[in-house]
């Protein structure tokens, strides 16, 4: 039994107009007078306590529902310093208790249609299902007990429209339906690297930076709204990629969509022809500028948008059923956050985002090669390595200032005390200081098992990326230098 925790800060109950029973209203008086000061409870609805080592997961501000985000500490949440990041604690608990596979199963999204109301009425009514006599001889004996608790809890958690598991669904067999996909099954070490979305409507650096960068990669990714900033849309500039002959990486952000919205705009996005998603749950509004949107009202996380996706181009249906006649054409893939909470914490929240349709990770920023190693060791624990491909986040950083800022203030990046003493050493040198500590970087990582590529995050840094590319030994096999090269890095 949990502490009382009397303070519900995040993720308040939404109640939709309508008249329910009084027997209803009375379940769910008495359920928020338990539930509520033991467990926080929000009334979501859709509770999954069981599932969560009793800790309610609608405290935490981005309404994760499938574990911490890539911003996870052990001391706060990043969103609300005042408050611990709920998933540690549930993370914490479930591994302390021998339950951690539990965290395991892929969780819906809200069904909306419950929020507010109570949920006892449905264990009510399907243990009434399986038989009140069944359900009680079932739960006397220790053998029985944890199968006959599932046939009540498992429909209620996981309904028809969503039936999610812990398992993994491998992607159906069929040729790679993207270049970035097809050089990673060939065995290439490939490298990515993102081009920073325009602020305003002019494409013109986009399109140079593109053209740049074009010949050096395997597919360009273009952020979709970094730290909650509106920028250019990341399927615009992916179409404008594809016009000028770069694959794009369209990286999609469930903080600003609902579960309609995403279904529709990727059924849109394999119309046009973009093959590469990368599926972010999304900076919190917390650190992006004034005035705040909404924050407690979160539809869809990453994990579900996965699930989704998978379900959507692998068994040809939307999340409401409906078959899709021509199913849309993806290769799937996840951020994933090497120094969050803990490692192994991590990789089980990487190990669901494989189970539930990630092909490919891109990790966050990595300055510290012996952390990705522990990581790469929990994620090789959970035998996931072979199920999905790994391209390690780099970035150069141009000076100490930046260094500092990184390493303070944005969630799950860590740059070890030496790096930032170089940077500070070199002064106004500390931008070619940078691009030396990236090279070592890429040296100590490119041999480690899993590793099967890097990403580059260049931060508006773009005309170094021929050059690291180059001086890294990563050019890939039939790279050829642009005519106008030297031109085209002096205008970026
Ligand atoms: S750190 Fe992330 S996962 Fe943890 S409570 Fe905050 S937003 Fe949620």
């Amino acid at each position: 039994m949990t502490k009382l925790k009397p303070a519900r800060r995040w993720q308040p109950a939404w109640r939709p107009f309508g008249r329910t029973s009084l027997g209803n209203r009375t379940l769910a008086a008495v359920e928020r007078a338990f539930k509520g000061p033991v467990y926080g409870c929000r009334m979501c609805g859709n509770c999954l306590l069981q599932e969560t080592a009793f800790i309610c997961p609608m405290e935490c501000p981005k309404g994760l529902r499938n574990g911490p985000c890539g911003g996870s500490t052990p001391e706060i949440c990043y969103v609300d310093e005042t408050r611990p990041c709920v998933w540690y604690k549930i993370h914490e608990r479930a591994f302390a208790k021998g339950r951690e596979e539990k965290l395991l199963e892929v969780l819906p999204p809200l069904d909306w249609e419950k929020v507010g109301g109570e949920t006892w009425g449905d264990v009510i009514r399907q243990t009434r299902d399986v038989g009140f006599g069944t359900f009680l001889k079932g739960m006397r004996r220790r053998e029985t007990r944890h199968a006959t608790r599932e046939s009540v809890f498992q429909p209620i958690r996981q309904p028809d429209w969503w039936r999610g598991d812990a398992e993994y669904h491998p992607p159906a067999p069929g040729e790679p339906v993207s270049e970035l996909e097809r050089r990673l099954r060939a065995g290439e070490f490939v490298v990515t690297s993102e081009v920073a979305p325009p602020m305003g409507s002019a494409t013109g650096k986009l399109l140079r930076d593109i053209e740049m960068i074009r010949p050096y990669v395997a597919a360009v990714n273009f952020t979709d709204s970094p730290s909650a900033t509106a920028r250019m849309a990341s399927q615009a500039c992916s179409i404008l990629a594809m016009q000028n002959g770069a694959e794009p990486v369209m990286q999609i952000a469930a903080r600003d969509r609902t579960r309609v919205g995403v279904q529709a705009e990727v059924m849109g996005a394999s119309a046009l022809g973009i093959r590469n998603l990368l599926c972010l749950s999304g900076d919190s509004p917390a650190i992006g500028p004034a005035p705040r949107s909404r924050m407690e009202v979160v539809d869809i996380e990453s994990v579900q948008m996965l699930w989704i996706l998978r379900r959507m181009r692998d068994e040809g249906t939307y999340l409401d059923g409906r078959e899709i006649k021509s199913p849309p054409t993806f290769f799937l893939g996840a951020a994933a956050s090497p120094y969050a909470s803990r490692p192994e914490f991590q990789a089980l929240r990487e190990h669901k985002k494989v189970n539930a349709g990630a092909q490919f990770f891109q990790t966050n920023l990595v300055f510290d090669p012996k952390g990705l190693e522990i990581w790469l060791e929990s994620l090789a624990a959970r035998d996931i390595l072979d199920k999905v491909y790994i391209l390690i986040g780099v970035t150069p950083l141009k000076s100490y200032k930046m260094a500092r800022y990184m390493d303070d203030d944005v969630p799950g990046v860590f740059i070890p005390e030496h790096i930032l003493t170089r940077l500070e050493k070199a002064g106004d040198k500390a931008g070619e200081e940078g691009v030396q500590i990236t090279l070592e970087l890429i040296d100590q990582i490119r041999g480690m098992p899993g590793v099967n590529g890097f990403h580059l995050m260049p931060v508006m840094w773009e005309s170094i990326v021929p050059r690291i590319i180059t001086e890294a030994g990563l050019l890939p096999p039939d790279f050829e230098a642009p005519p106008n090269h030297d031109e085209l890095i002096a205008g970026a």
